[in-house]
């Protein structure tokens, strides 16, 4: 090691992945995908084996006072399946690390695992192994997915073409204010231990940040309707940021409508009671688990009217300005202020 000392923060976490893994090269024929996609994608006689892995650190991903260990178990399964449809795969196996610290009995890992096991039954996956060690500071729980893909129906993150219409499944910024409303009563609960919490009217929102699903169900749709993306991502850690990785990707730019973005009115309501711009929180807020797609305009008929599936934008050649249309019609620069985990 040298003698400078470079913070995390001033790479951040996609800069930190770049620089660590910049000029990695692979020695075996069978490794078709390497980093830079949802998964990775393995050379398994005819088929691809696609590989992820996502890790779940206590007080950085979850907060143990209000995510009930039951849905964090199903959460950690159904975060990694998504980056699996996100490559228009088939999850079919997990492998499931724990570090425990002796603050957990036998009785809460079992909820952990209960949610787990919900989870694979759900998506049909089986959970073939894992390991399990201690922490000193904190649950971490790190899990592996591999799916099944033919070759001629992956789609990855970079085959986007100028003119495609770009696509977001379900709606965006849920999750989020799901997140604000439980960091609330967190705050309530501290100051007054008694107070009851105000979780009435809000489900939906609570379900979406506590027990979120993969998008097995559009993956499916898009077969049906024998539309096939030229490129897809799971929005993880925000639309802004996925579109941008998209973008930068494919060698294009990106435009979004702001009047375009699927957002529930209950979470645009609460967003206002909050004081937040729901337009900021559908751009920025992750954890959605949607899928973002772009397709060809001569796919657009098939698509048009589902409820599941919104036009939110398109792409265009690389060099101009990625942006936001907004409601009243001016341009601004898209950023990724999404979850940048470093920053
Ligand atoms: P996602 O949000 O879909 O989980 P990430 O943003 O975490 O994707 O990662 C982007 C890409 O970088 C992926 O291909 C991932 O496998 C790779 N990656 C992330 N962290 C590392 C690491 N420490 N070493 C090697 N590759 C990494
Ligand atoms: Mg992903």
């Amino acid at each position: 090691m040298s003698e400078t000392r470079t913070e995390l923060k001033e790479l951040g976490e996609f800069g930190l992945i770049d620089h660590l893994t910049n000029g990695i090269n692979h020695c075996q024929a069978s490794t078709v995908l390497g980093i830079g996609d949802d998964a990775a994608a393995i050379d398994a006689n005819g088929q691809l084996l696609l590989l992820s892995t996502d890790m779940l650190c206590e007080g950085v991903h979850f907060n143990l006072m209000y995510a009930p260990l039951k849905h964090l178990g199903y959460k950690a399964i159904v975060s990694n399946l998504s980056d699996i449809y996100a490559m228009n795969g088939t999850p079919t196996q997990v492998v499931v690390s724990l570090a425990l610290s002796n603050r957990f009995s036998v009785e809460a890992v079992n909820e952990l695992y209960a949610g787990m096991r919900k989870a694979c039954d759900l998506y049909e996956v089986d959970l073939v192994g894992g390991d399990t060690t201690s922490s000193m500071a904190g649950l971490v729980i790190n899990v592996a997915v591999t799916g099944l893909v033919n070759e001629a129906d992956m789609v990855k993150r970079s085959g986007a073409k100028k003119g495609d219409l770009l696509v977001v499944s379900g709606d965006l910024g849920s999750a989020y204010m799901g997140l604000q409303i439980l960091e609330r009563e967190k705050e309530v609960f501290k100051a007054a231990p008694s107070a009851q919490p105000q979780f009435e009217g809000f489900d939906y929102m609570l379900e979406r940040q506590l027990k979120p699903e993969a998008r097995k169900d559009v993956i499916e749709l898009l077969a049906q309707m024998e539309v096939k993306p030229s490129a897809m991502i799971d929005i993880s850690d925000g639309l802004a940021s996925e579109a941008l990785h998209i973008a930068k990707q494919s060698k294009l730019s990106v435009k979004i409508y702001e009047d375009k973005l699927p957002i529930d009115p209950k979470t645009v309501e609460t967003a206002q009671e909050f004081n937040l711009d729901a337009t900021t929180i559908a751009l920025s807020g992750g954890e959605d688990y949607e899928l973002l797609f772009t397709i060809s305009q001569e796919d657009y008929d098939k698509i048009k009217g589902n409820p599941s599936l919104t036009v939110i934008g398109y792409m265009d050649e690389e060099g101009i300005e990625n942006s936001l249309i907004t409601r009243s019609g001016q341009a601004i620069e898209l950023t990724a202020q999404g979850w940048n985990h470093l920053a």
